[in-house]
Parts: C-alpha cells; sequence; structure tokens
C-alpha cells in the first residue's frame, strides 16, 4: 500500500485546502466533523437589555447579536465550566463584555456590529457592517452583552467554520478538505484544533479500550 501523505495546496486567514493521500476518508471526515463542531470560539450568550424602544423584542435582538462573529484569540479564554472563578457573571478569563448605546435623533438609523464597544482590543466583530437593528426616529437601544466561549456541539453560533467540505480528489487515493471561517479564528486554527481534538479522543479511546477487562470464562 502507498504510504499516507498530506500537504497544504491553499492558504488564508480566510481559507484552507488540504490534500490527504492514501488516508481513510473517515478520519479527513472526523476533522470536518470536528471543525463544526467541537472547536470552540466567542459568542455573545447574555444580554442585559437596559432599554429597548425600538420594534423589536428583547429576546430578537439577543438572538441577533448571538450570530454575530467576533474575533477569538486563541488560547486566551476558558470555558466557563472549566473556569476556577465559578462565577454565573464570569471574569477576564472567561468572558469580554461588550457594551451598545444607540439612538436615532430625527432620522432612522441603523445600528450595526461597529457601534458595539468590547472592553477586550482583541475581541470585536469580525466585520463592522452587521446590521443589528433599525431604529425609527427617537427609539433607542442600549445594552449589556456578555460573550463567552462554547462550541458548535451546543448552539450553531458557535460554529467557527462557514463551510467544511470533503470531496473526492482527481486521483482514486486523493481526499480534499475544505475549512472556511467565519472569522472568528483563522482556518488554519481551526484545522489545527481540530487535529488536536481528534488526536486526545483517539488516545482516550485507546486507554478506554486497554482498560476494558476479559471476563475470566470468555
Ligand atoms: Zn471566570
Amino acid at each position: 500500500m502507498a504510504s499516507p501523505s498530506v500537504e497544504v495546496v491553499e492558504k488564508s486567514d480566510e481559507r484552507v485546502v488540504v490534500r490527504f493521500n492514501n488516508i481513510p476518508r473517515q478520519y479527513v471526515n472526523s476533522l470536518r466533523r470536528l471543525a463544526i463542531s467541537e472547536v470552540p470560539s466567542l459568542a455573545i450568550d447574555d444580554v442585559v437589555i437596559l432599554e429597548n424602544s425600538s420594534v423589536m423584542h428583547d429576546e430578537a435582538v439577543a438572538h441577533r447579536l448571538g450570530l454575530i462573529p467576533l474575533r477569538t484569540d486563541p488560547g486566551r479564554f476558558v470555558m466557563p465550566h472549566e473556569c476556577d472563578c465559578k462565577s454565573t457573571l464570569g471574569c477576564s478569563k472567561c468572558r469580554v463584555l461588550l457594551v451598545l448605546d444607540a439612538e436615532a435623533n430625527e432620522k432612522s438609523l441603523v445600528v450595526t456590529s461597529g457601534e458595539l464597544v468590547s472592553e477586550d482590543e482583541m475581541v470585536k466583530p469580525v466585520s463592522k457592517d452587521i446590521p443589528i437593528i433599525v431604529l425609527a426616529p427617537n427609539q433607542k437601544l442600549k445594552f449589556e452583552a456578555y460573550a463567552r466561549l462554547g462550541t458548535g456541539k451546543d448552539h450553531a453560533k458557535w460554529q467557527p467554520t462557514a463551510a467544511a467540505v470533503v470531496k473526492d480528489g482527481k486521483d482514486e487515493d486523493e481526499i480534499i478538505l475544505v475549512i472556511e471561517s467565519n472569522g472568528a479564528l483563522t482556518a488554519e486554527g481551526i484545522l489545527t484544533v481540530a487535529a488536536e481534538r481528534l488526536a486526545s479522543k483517539v488516545k482516550n479511546f485507546k486507554q478506554a479500550v486497554s482498560s476494558l477487562k476479559v471476563p475470566k470464562n470468555a
């Protein structure tokens, strides 16, 4: 059997394409699945509405905020349930506060993600142009929002991938993996964490198998 090989054929912050040769498809597909569901990124998870005179309900505003991709500095934050602060509000290691205070004067106003003010220089929406709400004249929206780490397994808003695809290559033994980022992490960062997750799952599985006991009368 020909020897397995892996080659990065395209790489930018947004997109990485990897060619696998002589590697089982299931292995490549597990990387794809882990990239979607088990690579943590930040998303707004809790919103305290201080004032909302818009036509949109508080819950709908909060839902929209959750879907804004936030630039995530990998390794700087811990998952809320793993943080040693043990506080529901969180601390600087497990959450980031973003605030917004917007009011329309005599003209209606489109409030975008660029209006969010983050307490952390590094954690910001990946784009300033994502619309949050349209305020009619004299309407106001003011809130505090808390972003936390999470994974796509818990909610789609924490998926760091815009696309994750496995497809056939030109040759019979060739499989292509394409990962596209939504901007929260780099595409390479997503793939690296997915590979680490796979390695640790395989290790745990090996340990579980080796600790199995064979019954004496088997
Ligand atoms: Zn904490």
